[in-house]
């Protein structure tokens, strides 16, 4: 037998495309802060101050639950204590954003926050979002984005997709657009996905069906985050793994080396965009403290997130008597609010699983 017949025959082999390579990269990468960072809070550099869970609409995407039955709205007074922690932590305005909810939903308490920015010396605001909603005329458009104007802020950013146009008209949308533009002048209003509002469909003429086959797209081109709403309503429409395929999932990087939280209208403090996991209450702990005393082994179910991910999670909540799905889970961040569901249901983990409205909807 000569050499060669020993050989196993090569198979061609395919050069990695360069977005492949980079993926591998950014995964090794990954893997190298999630074992070697400390475990402490990075300094935070942005915050979206949740004003309030109510809105005019009800998004199917929403990972807030927040909509019209919602009611949290941010005492005021609470807002200023907030405001003077951020100055200490050295953010300036330009460093934050409102959002909600929808901070146009109660505009006198939108317009009682800008005025306690203003007595704090944050203003400008780095961002104000919304969904238009309220831009039913060109003059309470106009008047109210003058009074917003006057204030100081460096974005207007109005949110336009097809689960925001299932709530609201795409001519508000425009009016916002149109008069943001106005009264703000280039470069302040952002209409956000660009490509639909330039290319719109009429969503609340469809069907249930229709909405559904839209939804179906949107989510195959591109996966959101499934927890809150998303993981009730939305999550049927995608693929599904089984619970082992999540194992080496970690969390360190969205929980504590992200460089941004939000902060919701009772004060729970959400690492970058993971609503419902509170890493402190700024109603009973200054922010600086949260932030400069944050001790992981203090934080539970953040401690298993970051070493562990998502899977112990779901498996303790399966022996305390969760039930597995049986067909899956969409994401790691599906498994870990299904998991993170059942234990604010069963009074698990009170201090870091809130609040009401990120889990009840
Ligand atoms: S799995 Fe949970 S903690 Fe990790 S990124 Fe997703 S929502 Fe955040």
């Amino acid at each position: 037998m000569s050499l060669g017949s020993k050989i196993a025959p090569q198979r061609a082999v395919r050069p990695l495309e360069a977005s492949e390579v980079m993926k591998s990269v950014a995964t090794a990468y990954s893997a190298l802060m999630q074992k070697f960072r400390p475990r402490k809070l990075a300094k935070w550099k942005s915050a979206g101050i949740l004003l309030t869970y109510r809105c005019n609409a009800a998004c199917a995407h929403c990972y807030e639950n927040s909509g019209p039955t919602k009611r949290a709205v941010m005492p005021v007074e609470h807002l200023r204590e907030l405001l003077r922690e951020f100055k200490k932590l050295g953010y300036t305005g330009r460093d934050l954003h409102f959002a909600g909810g929808e901070p146009f939903f109660d505009y006198k308490h939108l317009i009682a926050c800008f005025n306690v920015a203003k007595e704090e010396g944050m203003l400008p605001l780095g961002k104000l979002e919304t969904n238009g909603f309220w831009c039913k005329t060109d003059k309470i458009a106009r008047e109210r984005m003058t009074e917003i104007k006057d204030f100081g802020i460096g974005k207007l950013l109005i949110s336009c997709d097809p689960f925001h146009q299932e709530y609201v008209p795409i001519e508000a949308v425009k009016t916002a657009e149109r008069i943001g533009k106005e009264v703000f002048g280039e470069g302040v209003v952002d209409v956000a996905p660009r490509d639909f509002f330039d290319n719109p469909i009429d969503m609340m003429s469809l069907t249930a069906d229709e909405k559904t086959e839209i939804f179906r797209g949107i989510l195959d081109a591109q996966p959101l985050r499934m927890i809150g709403r998303s993981a009730n309503v939305l999550s049927h429409l995608v693929e599904k793994h089984p619970k082992e395929e999540f194992a080496t999932a970690r969390c360190g990087k969205k929980l504590l080396w992200k460089r941004s939280i939000h902060i919701d209208p009772h004060g729970n403090v959400f690492p970058s965009v993971c609503a419902g996991i509170a890493i402190g209450n700024t109603m009973k702990t200054p922010l600086s403290k949260i932030h400069d005393d944050f001790d992981i082994h203090e934080h539970p179910m953040v401690h298993t997130l970051v070493e562990r991910g998502p899977l112990p999670l779901m498996e303790e909540a399966i022996q305390a008597g969760c039930a597995d799905r049986k067909e899956g889970y969409a994401s790691k961040c599906h498994l870990c609010y299904e998991a993170r569901t059942f234990f604010w249901q069963a009074g698990m983990y009170r201090d870091e699983v809130a609040p009401e409205e990120a889990y009840v909807d």
